[in-house]
């Protein structure tokens, strides 16, 4: 029988999980397709999920939090990011994983060793990335535009600042996981912190792929290295491809999901 996949977003006509997927399933012959569900209430998801008979799901925004409170089992960091990402049909439960964490370390990984990163934006990525290089030992503090969001961060005992209060130290890597620059010319954070900063480091990425962001712009007039979220997309992808489909993802794999991606 064939197996059914989705990604469930609001909206989610823009998402390209299903080429990436979809290149994925068929690159291994398995019997499965994968589409978009546009989801307007994120409560009703393990209802839609178990109703539509589907094996597994990616969850994108808004939907990550209600995604995670609606599980049955939650597995791995995203226990304590309470996003998750992916779900999986277990014995008739829905088994819950965030794949966005380890996806970004798998994205970082070109930069070689990484001690230091300054974190700008306090939201659901941040919050998975925060804990991802925490995970790891690698020492990380957030800067957000406004105090709001940082209550999560404190509680993990990870430093953070508001624009108003930043006091900069030395970063080898600077993340932008912001929305910033997604629609928009804005930079994640005040030129002139922004300038103080690049000025020591060496790497910059961004969590918004397929194009350069001013903040990439910037780094790179810099002289940083930089790197946009392709990988990241693809690395969250090629993850929760392994939990849907019980497989190991070796490297034609990995580069035919990336050649789905980007819908070549
Ligand atoms: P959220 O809405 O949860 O958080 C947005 C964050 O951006 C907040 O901290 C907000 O600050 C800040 N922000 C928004 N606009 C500005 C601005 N003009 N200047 C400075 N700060 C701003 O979003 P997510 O965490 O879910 O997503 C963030 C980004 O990451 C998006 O661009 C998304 O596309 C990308 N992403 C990429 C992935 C990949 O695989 N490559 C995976 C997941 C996300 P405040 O608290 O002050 O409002």
């Amino acid at each position: 029988m064939k197996e059914k996949f989705a990604i469930f977003g609001n909206p989610v006509a823009h998402s390209k999980s299903p080429q990436m997927q979809n290149a994925g399933l068929n690159h291994i012959n398995f019997d499965g397709n994968y589409e978009k569900y546009h989801l307007e209430n994120g409560n009703e998801i393990k209802e839609v999920f178990l109703k539509n008979n589907y094996k597994g799901a990616n969850i994108t925004v808004p939907h990550k939090e209600f995604a995670y409170e609606n599980a049955d089992v939650v597995r791995g960091l995203a226990k304590e990011i309470k996003a998750v990402n992916t779900y999986i049909l277990e014995d008739g439960k829905v088994i819950a994983y965030n794949t966005d964490a380890p996806g970004f370390l798998k994205a970082i990984e070109s930069f070689g060793t990484i001690k230091n990163v300054l974190l700008l934006g306090a939201g659901g990525t941040a919050k998975a990335i925060a804990l991802a290089l925490k995970s790891k030992n690698i020492n990380v503090t957030v800067l957000n535009r406004s105090e709001g969001k940082l209550e999560f961060f404190k509680e993990h005992q990870i430093p953070c600042f508001s624009w108003g209060n930043f006091e900069p130290t030395k970063y080898d890597l600077i993340v932008n996981s912001t929305s910033a620059g997604l629609k928009d010319e804005y930079l994640p954070c005040d030129k002139k912190i922004l300038k103080t900063v690049l000025k020591d480091a060496s790497f910059a990425f961004d969590c918004v792929y397929g194009k350069i962001t001013p903040f990439l712009a910037l780094a790179k007039e810099n002289g940083l290295e930089i790197k946009d979220g392709e990988d990241m997309l693809l690395y969250q992808g090629v993850l929760a491809f392994e939990y849907f489909t019980d497989t190991k993802a070796n490297e034609s794999l990995v580069k035919t999901m990336r050649k789905g991606l980007k819908g070549e």
